[in-house]
């Protein structure tokens, strides 16, 4: 029987299960089924260049519209699976119809986490996964608007500095101590504020919102009996796995789709790929779900050489990026806030490296306009150095040569 692959979901983990299906010689069909109206795109611009207008849609596509059916890659566009048939093999569609497979991969990413106070739903309050999100609030930051961020993670600061420079007046409110909490030391937190305080953004920490007002659009942030005028409000507090069809199908979910190292669920038809995914990572040592473009691409080859019969265990150093005025954060590794850090270079100077030791084993970097330092880190980890702090904070010694 001719082998016929359907993707679920049209974010650059099902467009790159789809390339490298053609790419590695796959005849059988291949159909991307997705719902939103754009060819796969690239998401970390939506907090970067096309938020402050310097790219465009097509810009940030991962091939352009016309490369699938060149490939002869079906895609469904502005389509939502609603449901999947194990024992019949076969997806079904919001609009009635429904596609036959041999092979199922799911790449449905993650939906925004949705505020639940008073008032969430008021028009003004807006939220940063796809390029029609960025579309509805883009043109209102402008000069002199109060725009309120409620998040202080990496997309909630990338909104900050893109919208500061653009003149609005930015207040970051974050329910935590700390801006960037889950995932760096508070050395590097404090770094991060400092920055954004220093170009006018006003963070205030330890602050929940507890409501929203405004008569027909929101007017003012609400946190307990503080509250802050607001033009337009942009809310980052995280995503949700979207794993709600797999699971419903009868497959294992555990905050993601259950998936062995070689993107397999447990029924032998089906992978999963991206941001949806739990998955072993024995340099990491344990299960984790990943939301990293590094991680959607490699998943997305691996799942397209397991669908071809050539399963290889994929165990990377997770990576990721964030792009702050003329700051290059380029990290390796998973950090804890209670890690011990090492710091390489000058903070002040803006050109450093924050590197992580967790019972004196280096297990991540955050680099700072250290491209090098970015670079090298990976095989550290990797290989669980040991190395002298002393040494590690010595920039005239390469991170290689550690
Ligand atoms: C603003 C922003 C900035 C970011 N910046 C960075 C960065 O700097 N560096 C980095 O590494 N990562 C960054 N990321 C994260 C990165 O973009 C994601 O990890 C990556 O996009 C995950 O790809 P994915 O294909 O797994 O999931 P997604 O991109 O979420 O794609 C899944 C797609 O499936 C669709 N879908 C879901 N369910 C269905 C269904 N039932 N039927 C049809 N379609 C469905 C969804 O609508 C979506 O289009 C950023 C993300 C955002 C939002």
């Amino acid at each position: 029987m001719t082998e016929a692959v359907v993707i679920i979901g049209g974010g650059q983990a099902g467009g790159q299960t789809a390339l490298s299906l053609r790419q590695n010689g796959f005849e059988g069909s291949v159909t991307i089924i997705g719902d939103e109206p754009y060819v796969p795109y690239e998401r970390p611009p939506l907090s970067k260049s096309f938020l402050a207008g310097d790219a465009t849609e097509e810009r940030m596509f991962m091939r352009p519209a016309a490369f699938y059916a060149e490939k002869h890659i079906v895609f469904l566009q502005k389509t939502t699976v609603t449901r999947v048939d194990r024992a019949a093999r076969r997806v079904h569609l919001e609009n009635g119809d429904s596609v036959p497979y041999t092979k199922l991969v799911f790449a449905t990413g993650g939906r925004v986490r949705k505020m639940n106070c008073p008032g969430a739903d008021l028009p003004g309050v807006h939220y940063l996964r796809n390029i029609d999100d960025v579309l509805g609030f883009r043109d209102r930051l402008t000069p002199g608007t109060k725009l309120v961020i409620v998040g202080g993670g990496y997309i909630g600061l990338e909104v900050a500095a893109v919208a500061v420079k653009r003149g609005c007046k930015v207040t970051v409110l974050e329910m935590l101590p700390l801006v960037l909490n889950r995932v760096v030391h508070p050395e590097m937190s404090h770094f991060y504020t400092e920055v954004h305080r220093a170009a006018g953004v006003d963070i205030r920490t330890s602050t929940a919102v507890t409501a929203f007002e405004g008569s027909g659009k929101v007017a003012h942030v609400v946190c307990g009996d503080q509250v802050t005028e607001a033009d337009v409000v942009i809310v980052g507090i995280g995503i949700v796995p979207n794993v709600e069809l797999a699971s419903a199908a009868g497959l294992a979910t555990d905050n993601g789709i259950v998936i062995d190292d070689c993107m397999r669920t447990a029924d032998p038809a089906i992978f999963a790929a991206g941001d949806c995914t739990n998955h072993p990572n024995d340099v990491i040592g344990g299960r984790l779900r990943l939301e990293s473009v590094p991680n959607a691409l490699a998943q997305g080859k691996a799942a397209a050489q397991a669908i071809m019969g050539n399963p290889q265990p994929l165990h990377e150093v997770p990576w990721f990026w964030s792009d702050q005025y003329d700051l290059k954060l380029q990290m390796t590794g998973l950090s804890r806030s209670d890690d011990q850090i090492v710091i390489r270079g000058s903070m002040a100077e803006r050109k450093f490296s924050a590197c992580y030791l967790r019972g004196g084993v280096f297990v991540a970097c955050q680099a700072v306009n250290m491209a090098k330092d970015f670079l090298q880190s990976k095989k550290l980890i990797a290989e669980k150095v040991r190395p002298d702090p002393a040494r590690l904070a010595d920039l005239a010694i390469a991170l290689k040569d550690l």
